[in-house]
């Protein structure tokens, strides 16, 4: 993918996740290269995005866990047009959503320069993209 900002003039600065108090741990964890999820201590289940309930059982005991990051494409789109003008220069931009092998799917950006060869079931794995000044988690093509 590449960035560039339209001529004689920069795109405005990028939205960045702003940590609570619940998701820090989840930033946290891409900061230190780690795909962190919470799992419910009461049922078992998978969360993503953090929250401070279980989305199944209502329990509060929840535990965060490293996971591997990498999955499956479950859907995805390419988007030729900006979808905001802070991202004219990453056109085309492949918006996906990622399946973990616990369930959870996580919505996320797919860095490729061949965005034809995707499918759905394209096994993906985690970049951890620094270059915002925060750690962003985005998916490649596991090749
Ligand atoms: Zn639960």
């Amino acid at each position: 993918m590449t960035h560039v900002p339209a001529a004689g003039s920069e795109p405005p600065a990028r939205p960045l996740p702003r940590p609570t108090p619940t998701s820090a741990p989840y930033w946290e964890g891409l900061a230190g290269g780690q795909l962190l999820l919470q799992h419910c201590r009461t049922c078992a289940a998978w969360i993503h995005y953090p929250r401070v309930r279980c989305p199944a059982c209502f329990g509060t005991d929840l535990a965060w866990e490293a996971v591997e990051a990498a999955g499956v494409l479950y859907t995805f789109t390419v988007a030729v047009r900006p979808t905001a003008p802070m991202f004219a220069g990453s056109v085309p931009q492949v918006i996906g959503v990622v399946e973990l092998p616990v369930g959870v799917r996580i919505t996320t950006t797919i860095e490729t320069d061949a965005p034809d060869l995707l499918r759905v079931g394209t096994a993906v794995r985690g970049v951890f993209d620094t270059s915002e000044g925060v750690a962003l988690l985005r998916f490649a093509p596991d090749r």
